[in-house]
């Protein structure tokens, strides 16, 4: 149930047919894990956190920087040297109050993520790396939560909805197997400060749908943005079934 305040709060929402007092009352007892807190999490943590979730549990063992600071707007210049997760937090209870903000300032091993993943209903994959993307899927997976991955690179964008309650849905690994470890990083190729802007807002997006089976999700379908040219494309992910995380082979 919504109080007076909460159905004040969200009015603009709420009057959307397409969203109304059931979906807001879902997202308010809903949970999300975000891990990564950087260009992806912040933005996507602040639009979940304006958009009512109930409970984010924010995982990342980094510090601010003052190279962040150009893109990664839940840290400011006094924040620099803080754990991300504790500067995220802070921002995140200016914006809302009655948030639930729990942390995780350490870097996720399968048993750390497995327990955090039990006590939400999502996880926003907003990492920088190939081998936390594929513990996150597999993880996931194996307990059957929901995973809404977004990527950004320089003006380049890329977005999907991996999720093992849905028989059309491939997961991380079926796209990018192992081989693909040396993917492209901010850190050697640059990324416009509104590229992940753009991203983690389209990513919270699709969580918040996902929470509330609202609309089409991209599960099933990977997409694909160039801001430099407003070029969107979306491209069919099958089953990989060969896949070692989620074909059945051997079960
Ligand atoms: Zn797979």
């Amino acid at each position: 149930m919504l109080t007076d305040d909460q159905l004040l709060r969200y009015h603009r929402q709420i009057l959307l047919p397409t969203w109304d007092i059931a979906a807001q009352s879902q997202i308010a007892s809903a949970s999300v894990l975000v891990v990564g807190l950087g260009g992806l999490g912040c933005p996507l943590a602040q639009q979940l956190t304006l958009a009512g979730i109930g409970r984010l549990l924010l995982a990342d063992f980094d510090r601010v920087e003052l190279s962040n600071l150009q893109r990664q707007m839940l840290h400011h210049d006094a924040d620099i040297g803080r754990f991300k997760v504790e500067s995220a937090r802070d921002s995140l209870l200016a914006l809302r109050a009655d948030v639930v903000i729990d942390i995780l300032p350490e870097r996720m091993d399968e048993a750390r993520l497995m327990q955090a993943l039990a006590s939400v209903d999502a996880v926003a994959d907003c990492c920088d790396n190939f081998a936390t993307r594929e513990l996150i899927n597999r993880c996931a997976w194996a307990l059957k939560k929901p995973v809404i991955s977004a990527a950004a690179i320089a003006w380049q964008g890329q977005l999907s909805v991996f999720d093992a309650t849905q028989a059309e849905s491939a997961c991380y690994r079926c796209l990018y197997p192992e081989s693909d470890d040396a993917a492209l990083t901010c850190n050697d190729n640059g990324v416009m400060t509104t590229t992940v802007a753009v991203m983690g807002s389209w990513q919270a997006q699709e969580v918040l749908k996902v929470l509330t089976k609202t609309g089409e999700s991209l599960c099933g379908q990977l997409l694909l943005w160039d801001g430099r040219v407003n070029e969107v494309r979306r491209v069919r992910t099958p089953r990989d079934p060969a896949c070692p995380v989620c074909s059945n082979q051997g079960d």
